[in-house]
Formats: C-alpha cells, structure tokens, sequence
C-alpha cells in the first residue's frame, strides 16, 4: 500500500517543516469534527481570544501575563486555502450571526511571542511560536480507514450498515433500486449516477437532525469539497456475494471499484499525504447535545465514530497506516462543543458522557501512546445564567437569544427578544445511558427515553459583547477554551 514516492514526499514535506523549526519552532494543530460541530467557531474564538487578549484564567502563559503578543502571519503553505478569520469574527461580533461553516480544508498561521516560565529559557531570551492551524472536515478524517479496504470489504459492510434496523427504512429508496440492479450488467454511466445520487440522498438523511447519524463513508460525499460530480465520487456500494469471482471488464462492478480506488488514490491519499500526516496536536469537537438528542442509536454511532478517529490517530504496529507517519501526534483533545446550551451544573455531566465515549472507544481501538484528554466546552458563549423563582422555588435558568424563526411551546421567536430557559438535565450518573449492554439494549432505550423528554434545545444568536469603559469591545466569552488551550499549547509555552 506503500509507494516509496508517497513516502519520499512525506518525509520532504516534515523535513520543510523541520527547517522551518529551526528558526521559530511551530506546532501544527488539526481542528476537527463532523459537520455542524463547531470546528468554525471554535478556530474563531480561538485566535480571537488570543489576539484581543480574552479572558483565559486557565490558561497559563496568558494569565501568567507571559504571552506578549499573538497575531496573525502568512501561513506556511501556499496551497491551502486560508481559513477566513477576519469574514468570521464579522460575522460573529459585528453581525450576531453565526460564520459559514467548514467545507474543506484551510490553514491560518498565528505567531505567539512570549516569556518562559523558566529561569533557564528566559536568560536565553524572549520564545516565539508558530501556531499553525489546519481546519478540516471530519467526514474526510473517517475516510482513512478506507485506504486499507478494497470495494468488496468497503461494499460489504456499507450494506450492512444500510440494511441495520436502525437505517433500513432511510435507506429503502437506495436499497430498492440496488435490487434491480444487475452488477454483472454492462457498464452504464447514468446507471451509476442514479445509484450514486440516491446512495449520497440515503446518507446525507442519516446525518439529518432526526438521526444524527455519523458513520456515513465516503466522507466527501456528504462533504466534496471542489470533486462534487467528479467519476470518482460517482460510485455506490453493490451487493457482491463473498464467494464471487473478481468483476469482469466492462461490467458495472467493474466501474464502480475503478471509480473506488480512484477515489482513494486522488481524494484520500492526497489528504492523508497533504495535511493529515503533518500534524503534531489535534482538537476533535463532537457534538454530544445534537446526538443526545436523536436518541441512542446516533450515540452508538458516534462511539463508532471515535473509534475510527482513534484508530486513525495512533494506529496499532500492524496497520498500514504506522508505516508512512513518521510524525506523531503527541496530544489529542475531545471537546464536547455547546456547553452553554446547558446550566454550569450539567457541564460535568457533558464531560462525563464523552468521556465515556472516548474510553469506550480506546478500549477498541487498542489505542496508546498520546495524550488524550476530554473536555466539555463552548468557544463562544451565547447564554448567560440565572436564577428563575418558580413558584417559589429557585431554580437555575439560562438566558440567551434565540435565533430568528427558533421555536419552542408554540412560541416563533424573531431574534431580538432575550428569553430565559429551563435546558433540562442531563442524567446524574452517565452510566445509565450506556448500560452493560455493548449494543443498543432497550434498557439503554429507556434511560434514553427519560433523558430526552428531559432536555430541551433551543439556538441562540452569538452574544452581545460588552464594552469597556473607554468604549473598546472585549473579546468573545467562552466556556473552558482556556483550558483547550493550556492542553493543546500550554506545554509549548513553558
Ligand atoms: P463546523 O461545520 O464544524 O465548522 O461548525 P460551525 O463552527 O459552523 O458551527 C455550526 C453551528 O453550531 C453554528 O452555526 C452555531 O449555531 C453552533 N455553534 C458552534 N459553536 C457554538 C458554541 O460555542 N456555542 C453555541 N451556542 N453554538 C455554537
């Protein structure tokens, strides 16, 4: 699986990195979740945070007041689209309306000068780090392990997601049409472009909030980036009998594995060479709320998920994947995004259920070596907390805006008017959302069940930021990204 050119080119490319180094050291962070999971406005904050000098007690090298500056420079690589940081933090403070969110991959370079905590580090004079950060869809990072299946093994078990009890009937309009297809027949482009257009229609209803689905290979047909109609993203799964004999020439089998392996060798190769093999750090933010909500299949799904992206991180000895990665990632952060949808009380909580998760998902994917650390978090803090008397009886409460045409008890509201709000509780001891069940037990089912009637959500427009007295705007709250930080980067500012 291994050219020796692939990895000639990836040791060329660490090597540029390295020279680089010499002079200013750089840490390369991947930012990373599935869509709608806040990579955007995480990286937003982020930069923001450090730029206007936000508020980060737990941060050490800013609360320390060792950090003397943080701004934005050229990123290193002029291939890559620059993530759009200035459009952003428009959107954010100027406009109250949440950024475009990520569709591909982008980088944006910030350099950190500051003190270090050390008496040794300090006689040698003031540090500088680069912090380069690279954006990318996660749908693209669960593509990886495609490289390791052929289209029969990638077939096979495509089917039987789409087959499992939980999808059968969102995938029924695919499935009926996949049994009136002859794989033997000959090969047919608009053959291909149906059961491709209804394959990506079945996944992309997965995703939708009802499911909240998030095992749904191949990552850029939900997420294409600039190959959306190319042939190699106009295949499907077929179901191929595990006794068959290899796919005859000119058959449409034969045009669906061609357009398989190209989608490998020219989509997730390149990728995997370009960008996901250079990093050192990564933050995963995963959506747990918009899971929870969708009930204990998307959480199963999800635990899936991270095992995948675990596996992807710090394959075992024996994985094709080991044997090209001559960089290692070192730390590795799960973020539980839109913690200030929920009172501070239920922010443990969070952290708990993806906690959870996360072992879970070490456990399986026989994970070791880096760093890995969960938190629940908001990058950006859109509510505010209260206490609401209810008849008589104090009760925590949040206060937020919600956004235009959001609904809740029968209520449209028009993104103008404050309300505040009962979230609903997670459950006490997340434990009782998993159960001992390794698959999805009815008693999993039911503790699900009470959760849900529990929570409700609603979504807030970006706050208001406040001004000082001199009349300058203060930078975006947030909730734990000091502590993002002080893991992801703290170390490196020593
Ligand atoms: P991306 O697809 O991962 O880039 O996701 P975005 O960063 O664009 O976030 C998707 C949506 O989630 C946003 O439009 C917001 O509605 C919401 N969101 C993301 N982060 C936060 C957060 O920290 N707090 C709140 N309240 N909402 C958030």
């Amino acid at each position: 699986l291994t050219t020796l050119a692939e990895e000639t080119r990836l040791t060329l490319a660490n090597l540029a990195d390295a020279a680089t180094d010499l002079a200013v050291p750089s840490v390369r962070l991947g930012v990373t979740g599935l869509a709608r999971a806040g990579k955007t406005v995480f990286l937003t904050a982020l930069v923001h945070n450090l730029v206007h000098g936000g508020r980060l007690p737990l941060f050490s090298a800013a609360s320390g007041h060792r950090m003397t500056g943080a701004r934005l420079q050229p990123q290193p690589d002029d291939a890559v689209p620059r993530f759009d940081y200035e459009a952003h933090v428009r959107s954010l403070v100027s406009e109250r309306i949440w950024p475009e969110s990520t569709r591909q991959v982008s980088e944006l370079r910030l350099t950190i000068d500051y003190e270090s905590a050390s008496y040794f580090h300090r006689k040698l004079g003031p540090g500088r780090l680069h912090l380069d950060l690279i954006d990318y869809p996660g749908e693209w990072l669960l593509d990886l392990p495609l490289l390791g299946k052929d289209y029969a093994t990638f077939s096979a078990e495509a089917m039987q997601r789409a087959r499992a009890e939980n999808r059968a009937e969102i995938a029924a309009p695919f499935l009926k049409i996949l049994a009136a297809t002859d794989a033997n027949a000959e090969e047919s482009e608009p053959a291909a472009q149906e059961l491709a257009a209804n394959f990506k229609t079945y996944l992309a209803a997965c995703r939708a909030d009802a499911h909240a689905l998030s095992m749904l290979p191949p990552g850029r047909f939900l997420m294409p980036g600039d190959l959306d109609g190319s042939p190699a993203l106009t295949f499907a799964p077929l179901d191929i009998p595990a006794d068959a004999a290899p796919a005859r020439t000119g058959t449409l089998r034969a045009m669906m594995e061609r357009r398989y392996e190209a989608y490998k060798t020219h989509v997730v190769r390149p990728f995997f060479r370009n960008h996901f093999a250079r990093l050192d750090r990564q933050i995963v933010l995963v959506d747990v709320l918009h899971a929870l909500n969708a009930g204990p299949h998307a959480i199963a799904d999800l635990e899936t998920a991270l095992t995948e992206v675990l596996g992807a991180f710090r394959p075992g000895k024996r994985s094709w994947l080991s044997s090209i990665l001559s960089r290692r990632i070192d730390r590795i952060l799960f973020a539980a995004t839109k913690a200030d949808h929920l009172h501070r009380t239920d922010h443990d909580r969070l952290e708990l259920i993806l906690k959870r998760l996360v072992a879970r998902a070490e456990e399986k994917a026989t994970f070791k070596g880096a760093e890995v650390e969960v938190l629940a978090m908001a990058a950006v803090r859109a509510t505010r907390e209260a206490t609401v008397k209810h008849r008589g009886e104090a009760l925590p409460a949040i206060l937020g805006t919600p956004l235009p045409g959001e609904r809740l008890n029968g209520d449209t509201y028009d993104g103008k008017t404050e309300i505040a709000m009962f979230p609903g509780d997670l459950p006490d001891d997340p434990e009782s959302l998993f159960g001992q069940a390794d698959s999805v037990s009815e008693a999993l089912r039911a503790s699900f069940q009470t959760a849900q009637a529990d929570l409700q959500f609603l979504r807030f427009r970006p706050p208001e930021l406040d001004k000082t007295a001199e009349g300058l705007t203060l930078s975006l709250p947030h909730i734990r990204l000091d502590r993002a930080l002080e893991f992801l980067i703290g170390d490196r500012l020593a």
